[in-house]
């Protein structure tokens, strides 16, 4: 406690001395007329690339999440805090695993700020957090059956909420840069092609496949993927659990459902250090399923973006993976 405080104090005062140190320098000379845009998931920080185009070139975009952290249990730093106050753009998810922004939204110093949260957008379909039969409960949770919903954050997982999400991203642009409207219409134009071919590759995938049905041992942040084709799944935790064991009851429930559904492959997410995916096939009969991982593009980092990784590359990745294993 004593330490959050501490911390929580040194924001405070690196936040004020930014904002002066700010001020004065804007009396001697102009805001730089760069736009500045900060985005907090990967997705968010490609899409917005693609729509700006060459205009990127324009623009300060940062990518909160470069360090590779993952969304979970990212908490923004001071400098952070000041390039997201003074920004022109902020893009955040606004599930559970960002309850920070409110407070940094609070520090806000640029009154023409505009905000896009993921999953105002998304609206009614924004799906529930579901406990699946079989997955292991956190204890909290089944205290908190009185209280409101709690919405599943991973919203950047289907195609066809990607097109979506792209659409309010162009559309804001546009406010803010009424001047560049036909470049961004005409980059969102081709993207949504992009992705609209994409979302048939995963369904003639998903009608083809002989198999319906994933078994992730690990948490399950794909169900907006999932939902969208037909697949079923069963997982060990809830997509954004920070559980990082299973119970007995779980590694055989989901070893039961290996052997009753002869599934040749156990799913992790990325990242992923496969002990409780070892654990589930050694319980199974034949002991002999593979291992494979979907990235669900939460812990993306700078090296993976110089090496080329894009929401289509990475989607494209989990597709073949898909094929492969539902085969
Ligand atoms: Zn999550």
């Amino acid at each position: 406690m004593f330490k959050k405080l501490l911390a929580l104090g040194a924001v405070t005062s690196l936040l004020f001395t930014g904002c002066s140190a700010g001020n004065i320098a804007n009396a001697g000379q102009q805001k730089s007329d760069k736009l500045s845009i900060v985005c907090t998931l990967f997705p968010e920080y490609d899409w917005t690339k693609e729509i700006l185009g060459e205009q990127a070139q324009n623009a300060n975009l940062t990518y909160l999440l470069s360090s590779g952290l993952d969304l979970h249990n990212y908490q923004p730093s001071a400098k952070d805090m000041i390039t997201i106050s003074d920004c022109d753009l902020f893009i955040y998810v606004g599930g559970e695993s960002e309850s920070w922004v409110d407070d940094a939204l609070k520090e806000v110093t640029n009154p023409d700020m505009k905000v896009i949260r993921l999953m105002d957008v998304i609206g009614d379909s924004a799906k529930e957090e579901e406990v699946k039969e079989g997955m292991e409960t956190e204890p909290e949770e089944e205290e908190e059956d009185e209280e409101e919903p709690e919405y599943d954050e991973h919203v950047w997982l289907s195609v066809k909420n990607a097109g979506i999400l792209c659409n309010a991203i162009c559309d804001t642009l546009c406010e803010i840069q009424p001047e560049q409207k036909d470049v961004y219409q005409a980059n969102l134009n081709a993207y949504t092609e992009k992705l609209n071919q994409l979302d048939k590759e995963f369904s003639d995938m998903a009608e083809a496949s002989s198999v319906k049905t994933v078994v992730f041992a690990d948490r399950f942040p794909f169900r907006y993927l999932v939902d969208d084709y037909n697949i079923d799944y069963y997982a060990a935790f809830v997509g954004c659990s920070a559980e990082t064991e299973a119970s007995f009851e779980t590694v055989a429930f989901l070893a039961k459902k290996l052997d009753e559904l002869h599934l040749d492959t156990v799913f992790t997410i990325e990242n992923a250090d496969n002990a409780i995916a070892n654990a589930v096939i050694s319980s199974t009969e034949s002991k002999n399923q593979q291992i494979a991982a979907l990235n669900s593009m939460q812990s993306v980092n700078s090296d993976d973006i110089a090496n080329g990784a894009s929401y289509l590359t990475i989607m494209q990745n989990n597709l073949t993976v898909l094929k492969e294993a539902l085969n």
